[in-house]
């Protein structure tokens, strides 16, 4: 007999996925995934491949080579002045956000612990929090600027309450947190002794400008209950490298180590290389990067506006939230994207497994469009879903 777990159970494959395969099956233009379809800079490539030429091809040291880790930590202090990062005993390189997500969940939460988390979400921190053990407690974020309601931020607190899991810029939304909202959660972090963990993957796709992407772990009273989550994937364009990162205090980072080692051992050792190439890229790449990306963003929501779809624009990430319903009366996201697959030959996410099924309602007629490629493609996704006829 085969038998699976009953955590196993509590969650499904990622919509994501199905969709991913629902699209390629039809040759659809992917705006589905958030992956870029265009090239990274060359010279991560580069770095890539002097590594693999150079026989850097065994196990780094677990958690990060030394010259990742002191890469990162310049590469912090040099974005952030003030954010001093200690790379011997802070920093804790992974295989992409998404093992550090895990690392992080299982270094921190035990049975019967509960976590605050935000929805819509980003799918994996509920599955992540059940493998642990833990319950969720969740805020909505709610349109059109998909803020939270403070009160209903306080009530989700409580003597159980381990770690918030915060997604800024947040993925799905598009929402980049104000100084005041991040002050709100170190006041409650603070008074219940609480964790809070950063998602911060899209840290440098914003469009507040300079300065305007405020990092948690540098907000009073934040500083020593923060960890920053981060990783090469989106800034990069090497979604496909698995590196990422933790930054957190010291006693927090040995646990996080810890785990990691047991989870993965090492992020592959000639990847390791090219971030730090990465971190070597001068301001101008970032600066460009957040232009590049404004042009994306404007160009996909002028024409879904246009199209009849209902969306705030994004002030970061790289993916939009639109309300399909006044092209879809059925109010039926789901089939919805679907529909968009097979009839315009353009995949999107239906949104409604980004709220828990008892919210889904919320969800139902939302769908997520994501933009990282390259405006040839955007073109010609909008060209086809200006084809689709309403019904
Ligand atoms: N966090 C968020 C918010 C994301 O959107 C993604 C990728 N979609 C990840 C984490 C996963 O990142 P990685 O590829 O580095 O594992």
């Amino acid at each position: 007999m085969t038998r699976t777990s009953q955590k196993a159970d509590r969650f499904t494959e990622s919509v994501i996925r199905e969709t991913f395969r629902l699209a390629a099956q039809h040759g659809a233009i992917n705006l589905g995934q958030g992956y870029p379809d265009f090239a990274c800079p060359q010279e991560l490539k580069d770095a890539a491949c002097a590594a693999i030429a150079a026989d850097d091809n065994q196990y780094p040291m677990t958690f990060g080579t030394p010259a990742l880790r002191a890469a990162i930590a310049e590469k912090t202090a040099r974005t952030y002045p003030g954010w001093a990062v200690d790379p011997d005993t802070e920093l804790c390189v992974t295989c992409g956000a998404t093992e550090a997500l895990v690392a992080v969940t299982f270094a921190l939460l035990d049975p019967g612990d509960e976590v605050v988390m935000f929805e819509p979400w980003y799918e994996n921190y509920q599955p992540n929090a059940i493998l642990a053990g833990a319950t969720a407690r969740t805020v909505r974020l709610r349109a059109p600027d998909w803020g939270f309601d403070e009160a209903e931020l306080r009530a989700a607190f409580g003597p159980r309450t381990k770690a918030v899991f915060l997604c800024h810029p947040n993925n799905p939304t598009g929402k980049v947190y104000s100084a005041e909202e991040l002050a709100v959660l170190a006041e409650l972090c603070a008074r219940w002794d609480v964790v809070l963990v950063v998602d911060s993957i899209y840290e440098h796709i914003h469009y507040l400008g300079p300065g305007g992407y405020l990092p948690p772990a540098l907000v009073p009273g934040l500083e020593d209950r923060t960890i920053t989550v981060n990783a090469l994937s989106k800034t990069y364009a090497v979604t496909g490298w698995r590196v990422g990162w933790t930054v957190a205090p010291a006693p927090l980072t040995t646990a996080i180590r810890k785990v990691h080692d047991f989870l993965t051992i090492a992020a592959p050792a000639p990847m390791q290389a090219a971030g730090v190439a990465a971190m070597a890229l001068p301001d101008s790449y970032y600066a460009g990067l957040a232009t590049r990306y404004r042009e994306r963003r404007d160009l996909l929501c002028e024409a879904l506006e246009r199209i009849g779809f209902a969306l705030r624009r994004p002030d970061g990430s790289y993916y939009v939230l639109c309300d399909s319903a006044p092209l879809d009366p059925a109010r039926d996201g789901t089939a919805f994207a679907k529909r968009l697959i097979t009839e315009a030959g353009v995949s999107c996410v239906p949104a409604v497994s980004f709220w828990r099924p008892e919210h889904a309602e919320e969800g139902r007629s939302m769908v997520r469009f994501a933009f990282p490629k390259r405006t040839e493609t955007l073109r010609a996704a909008v060209e086809r879903l200006e084809a689709l006829t309403p019904r």
